[in-house]
């Protein structure tokens, strides 16, 4: 694979046996962040069978975990619900207006968890909840409207969900660490600070962010049947026939259908047939957690700046880029943003102004020729490329799983790095269209469903509500 840099040297002085090393050196590096058709292939034949083995028994690597919701919106959902949202950097109370056809309107307000919280017991952390829904619900006045609110509460760590609205906490991620949560039931220990501070609001539902995203879009477009995020982590979930989760034990469902929370991060923890490059290796070896979420390691947005960083540090030792001279920007772990990535990898002007901008004054790389830029720029394309191709082999897997290949599939995707990244959903299509040929890869479309999650989490809020009435035969 050689990309034509030579050509922006027409007249330029330099030494062209170093131009020579660089672009060998440039080529092989772009050679091992290829992935062929063939190993995706390979990759999508292993994604079926960890999924079956998920499916059939707990423990799994792709953990493949039934949501209990059951059931398409049909968009006709209309009433006022709350969401919670906690997972990321903020934490988001909204109240949406469910509307009926797809459509609502929404309050929200975003609340500052502070390291402290994050790390501290998690009956503060509960109180600090409860607080800021019962600010959230009296500044609405959310408070007077109903007797007892609803709520769906997007929590987006691994959860063993036992029940619609229970679920047993499996571990922290994303700098969360509080103590008295893990193996606990994180809506029990949540309920619980609304009682101790007199919210009177109900959880209806605990949901995770991929299945919120998945019923957010399918409100309006009844056909969606998969959510993926592609944002600071990476994961999916997707309609399952009923019969085909070997494992499930909750007895009879209305439906035949189960949306699954995958878990997909985890895939080939075993490191059977991912590409895996020494800048991985690197990267998952310097990481709090070596060995695991190894898929999502080389696709999602917390990861691609330190797998480009690794590389472009590689060709520095080897005196091929910067004229081998570093800067304590770039060589501090996770400095390198994926989103220098995306902006680099968009520059389309001649001397690679953006680029350089980005090298030089944010990164503080004393001097870059244009070579240099276009280096940066090549790694930065091949690394986003990967992600793409090897999130196309995750959705493929499910297509397959689902026995739809050739069929009309609409998958909805929430996150920065498939908003933002130059040519993410061009690269996707092209790795689908690698695996099942022209025809029945353009199939497959894909849609932003940004932020969905919150609206997702309302509406199975609003599902579960009603089925309990159902039940209690209150309606
Ligand atoms: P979250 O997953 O927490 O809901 P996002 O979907 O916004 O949030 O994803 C955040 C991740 O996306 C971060 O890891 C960040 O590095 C990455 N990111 C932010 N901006 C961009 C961008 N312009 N291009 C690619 N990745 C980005
Ligand atoms: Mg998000």
């Amino acid at each position: 694979m050689t990309v034509g840099l030579a050509s922006h040297f027409a007249g330029v002085s330099l030494d062209p046996n170093d131009l020579k090393a660089q672009q060998k050196a440039l080529d092989l590096v772009l050679q091992d962040f290829d992935v062929s058709a063939e190993r995706m292939g390979a990759i999508v034949d292993q994604f079926n069978s960890e999924m079956r083995k998920g499916l059939a028994a707990p423990k799994a690597t792709v953990a493949m975990i039934p949501s209990f919701v059951t059931g398409k919106p049909t968009g006709e959902e209309t009433g006022r619900y709350l969401a919670l949202d906690l997972g990321g950097t903020n934490l988001r109370v909204c109240e949406f207006s469910l509307l009926g056809q797809g459509e609502y309107k929404v309050h929200q307000q975003k609340y500052v968890i502070s390291d402290e919280l994050k790390t501290g017991d998690m009956r503060n952390l509960c109180d600090f909840i409860a607080d800021c829904v019962d600010n959230f619900v009296t500044e609405n006045g959310s408070d007077s409207l109903e007797s007892n609110l609803q709520l769906g509460f997007t929590f987006s760590f691994p959860v063993l969900q036992t029940e619609i609205n229970r679920g047993t906490l499996i571990q922290w991620t994303k700098g969360f660490n509080c103590t008295n949560a893990v193996g606990k039931d994180v809506v029990v220990l949540l309920q619980d600070a609304f009682l101790r501070k007199n919210v009177n609001v109900h959880i209806a539902a605990l949901v995770n962010d991929t299945v919120g995203t998945l019923m957010a879009h399918a409100y309006k477009y009844p056909e969606t049947s998969m959510g993926v995020i592609l944002g600071t982590g990476t994961n999916a979930a997707y309609y399952e026939k009923l019969n085909s989760i070997k494992k499930w034990e909750g007895g009879a469902v209305a439906f035949d259908d189960m949306v699954v929370n995958m878990e997909w991060g985890a895939f080939d923890n075993e490191r059977r047939v991912l590409p895996l490059t020494i800048y991985d290796n690197k990267l998952d070896r310097e990481s709090i957690n070596p060995r695991q979420q190894i898929f999502e390691k080389m696709i999602s947005g917390m990861y691609l700046g330190e797998i480009a960083r690794n590389a472009l540090l590689q060709l520095v030792d080897r005196l091929l880029l910067f004229k081998g001279v570093s800067s304590p920007e770039l060589n501090k772990q996770w400095c390198f943003e994926t989103a220098y990535m995306s902006a680099i990898s968009s520059d389309t002007s001649e001397d690679l102004e953006e680029t350089q901008h980005i090298l030089e004054a944010v990164m503080q790389i004393p001097s870059t020729s244009l070579m240099d830029r276009e280096m940066v720029k090549q790694v930065c394309i091949a690394v986003g490329r990967r992600a793409a191709r090897l999130s196309a082999c995750g959705i493929a897997a499910v297509i397959s799983q689902q026995g739809s290949i050739g069929q009309d599939t609409l998958v909805a995707i929430d996150g920065s790095v498939y908003e933002f990244y130059p040519n993410f959903e061009n690269d996707m299509t092209q790795g689908l269209t690698d695996l099942f040929g022209e025809k029945d890869g353009s199939c497959v479309r894909f849609a932003l469903a940004r932020d969905g999650s919150g609206l997702g989490a309302a509406i199975i809020a609003m599902m579960s509500h009603k089925a309990a009435k159902l039940k209690a035969g209150s309606l």
